[in-house]
């Protein structure tokens, strides 16, 4: 079990590392997302999620749809999410890039813009060298309280004084812990398990015991410190079956509840058996109305600050932790 939950972070580590180096300006979000989950699979591990890749001020779950022509621009702050699994053993890691390069032409052919739905601008962006200082620093407070949490965890440490190095760690560079974003326990096949590690002093008394399974991720931003709901759902899990009338919506939802019955999945996942984009939104629907399946929302930062965020997976162990991801 052991060398599984290590063998599922050493696919994430590296995936993850490959990834970051190859977000440039105008690079396609959908390259990266294809590569890290072709990456993850090629080595035989699947999916704890899919790869998520979220900007500037969209703090989590955004992933490129079928399609999506959504590109990096200088100076973007780029939330690259991702996670392998081993035989239902999970590993979850984040990193943060700030990214280089020049901007490429946000316009098509006939010079109409580019559609860009995981962007909240349309991508003509001129981000100062200020601004990009000010954006590396909030990664850096982000990557800072992740180190200082892990360097307090071992058996005994409490939920509540993880919360408050997160906070202290970021607030003391200037900036706010995002307070209803929050790391999680892991367990075979469910990688949100139960307990909420919190990015701020929640009060939580509950210790951390050895052999506990965890990701961590405190979230930065220089915006209040609170997310919420954007329209649109770009990630999905199954719930369960329900009776459904749409011939095509039935067989899409079982084949859903067979491919996909523990870990969260996005339209990428169903494309080669459903090619027209089209059809496949329409099939879809009956499912989201019946409850049978469940859309996380992309998340963005309430005041649009910008957001940062680092991960990693670890166990607990007696004096120390030992992180998977590394
Ligand atoms: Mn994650
Ligand atoms: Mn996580």
């Amino acid at each position: 079990m052991l060398e599984k939950y290590e063998k599922a972070g050493e696919i994430a580590s590296k995936v993850r590392n490959e990834a970051a180096k190859k977000i440039k300006a105008g690079v396609k979000v959908g390259d990266i997302v294809d590569f890290v989950e072709t990456s993850i699979k090629d080595t035989g591990a699947g999916l704890s999620f899919p790869c998520n890749v979220s900007i500037n001020q969209i703090a989590a779950h955004y992933t490129a749809d079928p399609g999506d022509e959504t590109l990096f621009c200088r100076g973007d702050i780029v939330k690259l999410d991702l996670g392998a699994e081993v035989d239902g053993y999970i590993s979850d890691t984040a990193v943060t890039v700030i990214v280089e390069g020049e901007n490429a032409d946000n316009t098509d052919e006939d010079g109409n813009l580019i559609n860009m739905p995981g962007r909240l601008d349309n991508g003509d962006v001129e981000v100062s060298e200020e601004e990009i200082e000010l954006r590396q620093q909030i990664k850096e407070a982000s990557s800072s309280a992740l180190e200082n949490a892990i360097s307090i965890i071992r058996d005994g440490t409490t939920l509540n004084e993880i919360g408050e190095i997160v906070q202290k760690t970021i607030q003391d560079m200037g900036f706010m812990p995002i307070v209803n974003l929050s790391g999680h326990s892991l367990e075979r096949n469910n990688l949100h398990a139960g307990l909420s590690i919190p990015n701020y002093p929640d009060g939580s008394d509950h210790k951390l015991q050895e052999g506990d399974h965890i990701a961590v991720e405190p979230f930065a931003t220089n915006g209040i410190g609170e997310v919420n709901d954007l329209p649109n759902a770009y990630i999905y899990s199954y719930l369960r079956n329900r009776p459904l009338r749409q011939p095509d919506a039935r067989k899409l939802l079982k084949d859903i509840s067979v491919n996909n019955t523990y870990f969260p999945f996005s339209k990428r996942a169903l494309i080669d058996k459903y090619p027209d984009l089209k059809s496949l939104n329409r099939a879809m629907r009956p499912l989201l109305v019946s409850r049978s399946i469940y859309p996380y929302s992309a998340l963005k930062e309430k005041t649009d600050g910008m957001v940062a965020q680092t991960e990693h997976t670890l166990i607990v162990e007696k004096d120390s932790c030992e992180i998977t991801t590394l």
